[in-house]
């Protein structure tokens, strides 16, 4: 028998991976747009006639290419971004396959008009079916211009296989915004047949989504901004009454490519929870920066599917990040649209700084007050902003829940409106909109948390003498970890001397917590430091804050007093962000009086 197997020509090679790559005029759009980005281009126009099926034109003022990397380029498996197998793990440029001019060649005509800076012509480069038609030295502008006409004009099945033109449009608009999203310091022009659909100058990112999206998109986004040692987190979400019915608008961005993640997305959903109306869609804008040693991008030719090494720890920062920012957006709710990301960050610290009792005296800060204020318009919506049920500034109680029991009764009507605690469990208080049910736990976590963190800042942990200092004998490891952190430890109030070997004594602890327990609490909180340790990214002290909160705060199944469900209440509202917990389990939901009422209508 003879042999029978042939190695295909290069153009049918060609066709069959453009069915990969280029899948439709958008993925054309994305391959030459994000080769103009990696080629460094400040300025990027992008024109297409008859959604893209006819003609697309990608014009930039990027690096250009020689006349011999321009003819290189339309081969497959030809690109200037990888050299070896190792860069792949160091990505830092959108293409790297060498497949995209390949494949567009194959199955379009093609026209590239290229230049580079040290030439004074540039290169025209005719090509159709991967067939080289003409090559000439032409005068033309610095920078890279390729124009796909008629795709697939040679594979009429492909052809036959596009969608209407509305919904290929529909495509390359998603396309579009998704790569200006990324972008927002390189200029985009989008021209449609002959009308200018975009005009986007160079710029930061909020004033390119509200050059994107329209002006309302002002007032409701909430920076987002959150950095571990494995990643970083930067971008915007839209306030929770501001969901849409339809999915949509939301990008999640991966070293500022676009990626699909159901599992992320459920991580921002999340954040959202019990925030939303029925089936409604939050806007987000959301960039992950981290180390591409820690991502495979080589997943799917189309490269919107990524895989991180530590999926897990990626979803507690985004949904952290994104709880953080919906509790925050309501301290300010005017971002500076012509400053940075920044801002928010920059303004509660330097409302932390300027307090000198933090926790004692929270409601008297206007701060407080106006966190206050729009927690109560989250819930009530924008009217009657008085009739929200939690009282005006007072004497604030502390958590000393042993000392909360001595104080006199209270004039608020925050107490009238605490309705019961719940299986020791819940605190049942009415609000404008329904009924409140906070999760004592917590809420408690949460006030413990946001404390412990200022005094770590600020080094202001006061310290109560224990009248029976204890011993405490640790393994070597734990040992060198506590005198490792020995300033944090003290910050928040403990006093440890070494005594002996592996051995501490602890001689005071926080000022705020009940003594007696000063061994287990001890001990409970470097526990506590290293199960966090192993499972969460996060900074020493936020661990730590973390560590001793969830230790120290009153727990489910404790019976609280009156007083101690009020000062509970105050506090939790006074934080910078009341609705969750530090670990981001929520702190209270509402059951909306609508709900009640059509529980009882149900039959009418
Ligand atoms: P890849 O982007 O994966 O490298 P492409 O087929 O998209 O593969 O492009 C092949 C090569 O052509 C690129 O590596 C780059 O060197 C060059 N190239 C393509 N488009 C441009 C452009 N707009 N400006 C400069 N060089 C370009
Ligand atoms: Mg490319």
């Amino acid at each position: 028998m003879p042999d029978i197997i042939q190695l295909l020509p290069d153009s049918i090679a060609n066709q069959i991976a453009a069915g990969e790559v280029v899948q439709r005029p958008a993925s054309a759009v994305k391959e030459l747009i994000e080769n103009s980005i990696d080629a460094e281009a400040t300025r990027i126009k992008l024109i297409v006639k008859e959604a893209g099926k006819t003609l697309l034109h990608v014009i930039d003022d990027g690096k250009g290419m020689s006349e011999t990397d321009a003819r290189m380029s339309l081969e497959r498996h030809a690109t200037s971004k990888i050299r070896k197998a190792e860069d792949l793990f160091t990505l830092h440029t959108m293409g790297f396959r060498g497949e995209a001019l390949a494949s567009l060649a194959a199955v379009a005509q093609l026209e590239i008009k290229t230049r580079t800076a040290d030439k004074e012509l540039g290169t025209l480069l005719i090509v159709e079916a991967s067939d080289v038609k003409k090559q000439e030295s032409v005068a033309c502008d610095k920078g890279t211009s390729v124009c796909v006409k008629n795709l697939f004009y040679n594979i009429p099945a492909r052809r036959n296989f596009l969608k209407s033109n509305a919904s290929e449009y529909q495509h390359i608009v998603e396309e579009f915004h998704r790569l200006a999203l990324a972008h927002p310091e390189v200029a985009f022009q989008f021209i449609e047949t002959d009308s200018l659909e975009y005009d986007l100058p160079p710029g930061k990112l909020s004033q390119r989504i509200v050059n994107i999206f329209g002006k309302i998109y002002q007032e409701q986004l909430a920076v987002c901004q959150e950095e571990t040692a494995l990643l970083k987190i930067t971008g915007y979400v839209g306030q929770p009454h501001f969901a849409k019915k339809k999915r949509g608008e939301q990008f999640l961005f991966v070293n500022k490519r676009f990626i699909r993640s159901n599992y992320l997305n459920h991580a921002v959903m999340s954040a959202f929870e019990g925030l939303l109306p029925d089936s409604s869609f939050p806007f987000y804008v959301l960039f992950i920066e981290i180390d591409p040693k820690h991502i495979d991008v080589n997943v799917h030719p189309t490269k919107t599917e990524i895989k991180f090494d530590d999926e897990r720890a990626v979803y507690a920062v985004v949904l952290s990040a994104v709880r953080q920012a919906i509790g925050t957006h309501n301290l300010t709710p005017a971002i500076d649209f012509n400053s940075d990301v920044n801002i928010i960050a920059k303004l509660s610290q330097a409302a932390n700084q300027s307090k000198d009792v933090y926790f004692e005296e929270r409601f008297s800060t206007s701060l407080q007050q106006s966190n206050r204020d729009h927690w109560e318009k989250l819930f009530e919506g924008d009217e009657n902003k008085n009739l929200f049920q939690i009282p005006p500034p007072g004497p604030v109680q502390t958590l000393r829940f042993e000392s909360a029991l001595n104080q006199p009764e209270s004039q608020d009507n925050v107490e009238e409106k605490i309705i019961c605690q719940l299986h020791d469990r819940y605190i049942v208080r009415q609000v404008k909109s329904g009924m409140m049910i906070i999760d004592q736990q917590a809420a408690h976590e949460r006030i413990l948390f946001e404390k412990f963190l200022y005094q770590l800042k600020n080094k202001s942990g006061a310290s109560q003498q224990s009248l029976f200092p204890q011993a405490i004998s640790l393994s070597a490891a734990d040992f060198t970890l506590v005198l490792e952190m020995q300033g944090e430890i003290e910050a928040l109030g403990f006093k440890v001397e070494v005594f002996g070997k592996n051995t501490l004594l602890v001689n005071g602890i926080p000022g705020t917590l009940s003594s007696g327990s000063e061994k287990e609490l001890f001990e409970g909180l470097i526990e506590q430091f290293k199960t966090n340790q192993s499972q969460l990214a996060i900074p020493i002290r936020e661990n730590l804050a973390r560590s001793l909160a969830k230790r120290a705060a009153v727990k489910t199944g404790q019976s609280l007093e009156r007083e101690e469900m009020r000062s509970l209440v105050n506090n939790l509202f006074a934080c910078t962000t009341p609705n969750v917990a530090p670990d981001g389990k929520p702190t209270f939901f509402i059951f909306e009086l609508g709900k009640i009422e059509s529980y009882f209508n149900r039959y009418k």
